[in-house]
């Protein structure tokens, strides 16, 4: 374990080849900052590679069987890959799991006002933040505005250079003394993230011109009126694209690493191992971030549904031969975890914490307090990984989330781990975690994939 860093063991044809896999995801991160955002582009690249709408297959009426591949999209915010083995389902499936939504500021239901001739937004943190991290930085809005005639709008401002942005102001450090005798958990408090919006008041209004500016703008350009914010979903994230990181271009820096990267290469890796022997799936959900809840959340009964209906079609449902396959499956939960960080080595223990270019890190257990909340993988599955790994030549690293007592994270993996299943969080180490702006290693970004690749190929 962490012997040699994987730069100084690729050969130069796996190095372009690990470029031009993370520039592909730099473009994937930069273009997806929402789950809707992420199933959309997933949908089209899984239909471009030959996966098929479950439902248009049930619809058809038609059956499955080995090498067809489909997808289940819920909602347009949590999507299954299924590509269908050669062994039976009910024999288990090779799973992979992460989540594409990530911390970020959403708008209230009634979030518009005006103060002292500023039209604001109010806005609700998603996710845990450090709320002094959002101010003061140019931020984007994304999202949808479903209305009642039953049209959506989808909404994209502050990404296109040519477009403007918006963004929350911190306090002038001069006037500061204060501010600068607070916790950082007070300096900024959640009722103070209001976003300012505008400033022109309309002609001839008296009573609060500029809310009535901005009302006109948004029926201009969207048909959009203030009621209509009460059935919509516009996510705050911050402007602009992930970026090359390091004089070297070895790291990425970019808005929701937590968790795209493990997500797109799960994606990738599923649409790389064709015609699988046994039943390969990925799986990128919704609501990680808040516990795995909702309709769209890990915790939603969408995955077993799903995986009854392709056993529906493959002619082998029965209440029973569901329970045997998702019981007899193994997952990666393909989640991130810290990185060893120079600036904080207080926080990490340096036996048992991952470094940046060494791999893909298997966490055997998270949780906090004792290992509480976590899935404990067993020392059997962690040893089939381990000579999976060596024989197929994958770099990785066993870690912790940090130092005991220092804090902690969950992950989807105990959900999955309930329905008796095999399930350890294999995903790439990260720094800022849960920052606007979050930076990984383009080598432990690439390994990952290839170790989703062999697990699903081989295991
Ligand atoms: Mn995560
Ligand atoms: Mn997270």
């Amino acid at each position: 374990m962490r012997d040699k860093t994987l730069w100084t063991t690729y050969t130069d044809e796996q190095k372009q080849e690990l470029f031009r896999f993370n520039e592909e995801y730099r473009q994937f991160l930069s273009r997806c900052k929402t789950e809707r955002e992420c199933v959309t582009a997933m949908v089209e690249i899984a239909e471009a590679a030959g996966y098929r709408d479950l439902n248009d297959v049930i619809a058809a009426g038609g059956k499955l069987k080995a090498g067809d591949k489909v997808y289940g999209n819920n909602r347009g915010k949590m999507l299954v890959l299924l590509n269908v083995g050669r062994k039976p389902i009910e024999q288990g499936m090779n799973i992979l799991g992460a989540h594409i939504d990530s911390p970020r500021l959403d708008l209230k239901i009634n979030p518009l006002y005006e103060d002292s001739g500023f039209a604001m937004f109010k806005t609700h943190y998603y996710g845990g933040i450090k709320k002094y991290q959002w101010v003061a930085r140019p931020m984007a809005i994304h999202g949808v505005v479903a209305k009642k005639d039953g049209s959506v709008v989808n909404i994209t401002v502050g990404e296109d250079p040519s477009d403007p942005v918006i963004g929350i102001s911190d306090l002038l450090i001069h006037l500061a003394k204060d501010q600068m005798q607070k916790t950082a958990a007070e300096v900024i408090t959640g009722e103070g993230l209001n976003l300012a919006i505008g400033s022109i008041p309309a002609d001839g209004e008296e009573k609060e011109p500029v809310k009535k500016q901005i009302l006109n703008l948004l029926a201009e350009k969207y048909g959009i009126t203030e009621d209509d914010f009460q059935s919509a979903e516009l996510e705050i994230v911050p402007a602009g694209e992930a970026r090359d990181y390091g004089l070297d271009r070895s790291m990425i820096i970019g808005y929701g690493h937590d968790d795209r990267v493990c997500a797109y290469p799960s994606m990738a890796a599923q649409l790389a191992v064709a015609d699988p022997e046994t039943t390969s799936v990925t799986v990128v959900t919704d609501k990680e971030e808040i516990g795995s809840v909702g309709a769209t959340g890990m915790h939603s009964q969408y995955f077993n549904n799903f995986i009854a209906d392709v056993m529906n079609l493959t002619g082998g449902y029965c209440e029973l031969k569901l329970r045997h396959a998702l019981a007899a499956s193994r997952m990666l939960s393909s989640d991130v975890s810290v990185g060893f960080d120079p600036n904080y080595p207080e926080v990490t223990e340096k036996n048992n914490t991952p470094f940046f270019g060494y791999g893909p890190v298997l966490n055997k257990y998270t949780g906090s307090r004792g290992k509480s909340g976590s899935n404990d993988a067993t020392a059997e599955y962690i040893a089939s990984l381990r000579r999976l790994f060596e024989e197929e030549k994958i770099a990785f690293q066993m870690g912790e989330l940090g130092r005991v007592d220092q804090g902690g994270g969950g992950t989807i993996a105990y959900i999955l781990a309930n329905y008796s299943m095999d399930v350890i969080d294999v995903g790439v180490p990260v720094h800022s975690m849960h920052a606007p702006f979050e930076v990984v290693s383009k080598a432990d970004v690439y390994e990952t994939y290839r170790a989703y690749c062999a697990f699903l190929k081989r295991f």
